[in-house]
């Protein structure tokens, strides 16, 4: 029992550092959904100049197109004989330049808007960046305390077979067993009394005896190995004397 405690001690402290190690990671999902967030809103701002940008060139087409347009019907008025025909024709151009000069009207207010558009889009960019440093910094400690998480456990693991080494095998058997099943916590806990301290229920009075005497029981209800402090004490006592 004696040498099975200070394995259990770093197994224990084996399975903090694995826990640890499932836990740091989890901290950057946060930072995941936020870089997101600051790429998606880039991203929109970037989509609203682009289009601005495409809206401006279709006026522009627009207008170039009307403007031919204009030309031929001027070409077409100096071969006209009719007045009807004529007057259609100056109808018609005096429509395209009303659409021009519209035309021509929203083009200057998208150069306004454009100028805008990048100047918040170069703020955006300006603040998202520095966003992003502070957040990847963040990133960084957290791959850097996993490192060390890892470190630990493995400096802790080194230990191990040292101290498995000074454990009776039919003992060590059953401890690995009982962990195996457990899972996670100690499998071999101290009596508090006549009270297991794995589950805290009662143990039978002929079984603390028992444990008492010096033999190796486990727990009825949790199946854990039961120790006695005062056991430990003397064991240490007679070990020390040999
Ligand atoms: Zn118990």
């Amino acid at each position: 029992m004696r040498t099975l405690l200070p394995l259990q001690d770093l197994d224990l402290k084996i399975e903090a550092c694995r826990l640890r190690e499932v836990e740091i990671p989890k901290q950057k999902g946060k930072f995941d959904v936020q870089k997101q967030r600051l790429a998606a809103e880039l991203a929109e701002r970037e989509s609203a100049l682009k289009n601005l940008q495409l809206e401006q060139r279709e006026c522009e087409s627009e207008v170039s197109q009307k403007q031919a347009q204009i030309v031929k019907y001027e070409q077409q008025l100096l071969g006209v004989k009719k007045n009807e025909e004529y007057q259609a024709l100056l109808h018609e151009i005096d429509l395209l330049k009303k659409h021009i000069a519209q035309k021509e009207e929203r083009i200057i207010a998208i150069l306004v808007e454009i100028d805008a558009a990048k100047e918040r889009l170069s703020e955006d960019k300006k603040r998202i960046e520095a966003e992003l440093k502070v957040i990847n910094g963040q990133c960084t400690e957290i791959d850097l305390e996993l490192e060390e998480a890892v470190a630990v456990r493995k400096s802790l693991e080194s230990q191990r077979k040292d101290l498995v080494e000074k454990v009776d095998p039919s003992l060590l058997s059953r401890y690995t067993r009982i962990r195996a099943n457990k899972k996670t916590g100690p499998a071999l806990v101290p009596l508090n009394g006549n009270t297991c301290t794995g589950c805290h229920m009662a143990i039978t009075a002929q079984t603390v005896n028992e444990v008492l005497a010096g033999r190796i029981h486990t727990c009825a209800h949790c199946g854990r190995l039961l120790y006695h402090a005062e056991n430990l004490v003397e064991e240490g006592a007679r070990l020390a004397s040999q």
